[in-house]
């Protein structure tokens, strides 16, 4: 029989969600962000309480000291207002009077030492969280956890374990990262992220695109799996992980890697180059962004602007309603970063899987069709106005444009534009300057939004696709439920005849159409979207150069040929067999090929 650490030492294959790019094989570093050392009960002499709470009261300006460095290394970096937002947030919780002075109430009553006290309060305020029916407050209760983990760890007098302060080259696994673990982070020390928790719109992989890091989120119990210093291959491209995987396993990655970064470099070269076919059609690659921190990447693989700004990031993660300022503070910035290139915010786009924190928002049955997005915002004028005259008043800085999310006929199209046109009004009054030609556009996302592109083409300036929710209401398959992700089909026939009627209208009336869902960056699909006429695709950073390099090896008129073929097929794998076979003619060297 083995024993516990033989039996550790398997091959574990695990599958996550991978939210960036590249293979790595390293050893891996495991944070202990959930629980430190198990906490013994220790009964005090009278004369050692106070001294005891000396200790607990050092231990916590000790913590305070070190989040205050963190938010200093934050601010200095640059890096979001939200991170900052979360580690203030840590920094109250760490003065807070039920968790600080219960806890010194606890030591001098129960004469117990500061790490029992402080369990036994945690304990107290896990069962209140509990009793809130508030998923904000339920969420928050982890911050908690963080925080007095944090307090224990300076308790054992050990240090903090800094990722900064990491010997060698690591994968970092953990239950978690918090922003004070990823502004840690040193490239190069840090190979690659795993987490048991996330998706791809978490923090933590949004982060790791940022940072262009590979990582895997959402592995549900890898910290249980993994011991510091394993061996483990991350495909993050995949999400595939390997635990001490064996020594064919590791030449085959290898060479993946090689081919991989191989391809890397490759692409590079094009980053400069116009996209443009071989015949002189210019298509424009824009890229997608949540925060900030993801301009960097996106400018350095070549984005000639931003095609979608998923602004509800800005809402996320925070108990209070970012304020006009801040609204305008954050476009602006992202305008000057772009300029003179264009950069097109979404408005809020909440509800669904998203949620604001500080709402009383209704348990839905079917979110993803109930009161999301532009139904919230024309529901919450208030908070429509804010937002908006924030975009309006960072659109002196450079090209913005305002995109309305999930519109699905053309009243509700008119009545979000009549807000628009009230809070310019206000603004006159107010004497502060906007672009007043700011162009406004729709998110065609629901089929019923599509079958009357030819109405909405006459009362908007552009249409970008948002083909993720496009195939969830086409193909009736919830986008983030697994059990039907079998039938999540882009190369369906009716997912390609709506897109397809889309771009004709709004050829037909003038205005430009792009592509802002996940299909804009993959170049099987980018192929099809070309070859119907579309003339920008947003996406994120990585692949951003894969798909100009697609553009650059097509002409126009192949392309045409091939958006006009794949209209007469019957099934999806018709299309597929077709535009592969179309497709490795011209677009070889893959690194998985
Ligand atoms: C989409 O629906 O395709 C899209 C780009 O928006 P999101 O993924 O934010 O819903
Ligand atoms: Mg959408």
């Amino acid at each position: 029989m083995k024993t516990k650490s033989e039996a550790k030492k398997e091959v574990i294959l695990m599958r996550g969600i991978g939210v960036s790019s590249g293979i790595v094989i390293g050893k891996a570093y495991l944070v202990k962000t959930k629980g430190v050392e198990p906490v013994h009960f220790c009964y005090l002499d009278p004369s050692a309480v106070e001294a005891e709470v000396s200790r607990f009261k050092d231990a916590v300006k000790v913590s305070m000291e070190q989040l205050n460095k963190i938010k200093r290394t934050l601010a200095k970096e640059g890096r979001g207002k939200e991170h900052i937002a979360i580690i203030d947030a840590h920094m109250m919780i760490l003065q807070d009077q039920m968790l600080i002075n219960d806890t010194i109430e606890v030591i001098r009553k129960d004469r117990v030492n500061a790490e029992w006290a402080l369990k036994s309060v945690l304990k107290d305020i896990r069962a209140l969280f509990d009793k809130i029916d508030d998923r904000y407050f339920k969420e928050r209760s982890s911050d908690i956890e963080h925080i007095v983990d944090r307090i224990l760890l300076n308790l054992s007098g050990k240090a903090e374990k800094s990722l900064a302060d990491i010997d060698e080259p690591s994968v970092i696994v953990a239950h978690d990262l918090s922003p004070a673990d990823t502004a840690q982070m040193v490239k190069g020390k840090v190979l690659a992220f795993l987490t048991d928790m996330g998706g791809r719109t978490s923090h933590t992989a949004i982060m790791a695109r940022a940072l262009e890091l590979p990582a895997v989120v959402g592995l549900e119990n890898i910290t249980q799996k993994v011991e510091t210093g394993d061996t483990v291959i991350v495909d993050a491209m995949t999400g595939a992980v390997i635990v001490n995987p064996s020594e064919s396993v590791i030449n085959v990655y290898e060479k993946r890697k090689e081919r991989y970064e191989r391809y890397g470099k490759a692409l590079h070269h094009y980053r400069s180059l116009p996209s443009e076919t071989i015949d002189g059609h210019r298509v424009k690659l824009m890229g997608n962004m949540e925060m900030a921190e993801e301009i960097n990447a996106l400018l350095n693989h070549g984005a000639e602007g931003i095609g979608l700004y998923r602004s509800e990031f800005l809402f996320l993660n925070r108990k209070d309603l970012p304020t006009e300022e801040e609204h305008v503070a954050a476009y602006s910035y992202v305008a000057k970063r772009m300029a003179p290139n264009p950069v097109v915010i979404r408005t809020l786009d909440i509800g669904g899987d998203k949620f604001l924190a500080h709402m009383d928002t209704v348990d839905e049955i079917n979110p993803a069709m109930g009161l999301r997005a532009i139904r919230f915002s024309l529901k919450r004028p208030d908070i429509f106005k804010t937002q908006l005259k924030g975009i309006l008043r960072a659109s002196v800085h450079g090209e913005l444009k305002i995109m309305f999310p999930m519109i699905s006929g053309i009243e509700e199209f008119r009545r979000a534009k009549a807000v628009l046109e009230e809070t310019k009004d206000e603004l006159i009054k107010e004497g502060k300057p906007f672009d007043p030609d700011i162009e406004v556009g729709v998110m065609i996302e629901v089929p019923s939004a599509a079958l009357i592109a030819d109405i909405l083409a006459k009362e908007c300036d552009f249409f970008s696709i948002g083909t993720n929710d496009l195939l969830q209401y086409s193909l009736a398959i919830d986008r983030v439920n697994e059990h039907v992700a079998y039938l999540y089909e882009p190369f369906h026939p009716a997912v390609l005849r709506i897109i397809n009627s889309v771009v004709d209208s709004a050829k037909k009336h003038g205005i430009s159409v792009s592509v802002c869902g996940e299909m804009a960056g993959e170049p099987e699909h980018a192929l099809i979207f070309v070859g119907m006429g579309v003339e920008q695709l947003s996406m994120n950073a990585f692949s951003l150069l894969r798909v100009k390099k697609l553009v650059r090896s097509i002409s126009y008129a192949e392309a045409r040929e091939i958006g006009r073929a794949i209209l007469q097929f019957s099934t999806a794998r018709e299309v597929e067999n077709y535009v592969s076979s179309k497709l490795t003619d011209f677009y070889k060297e893959e690194y998985w090929s």
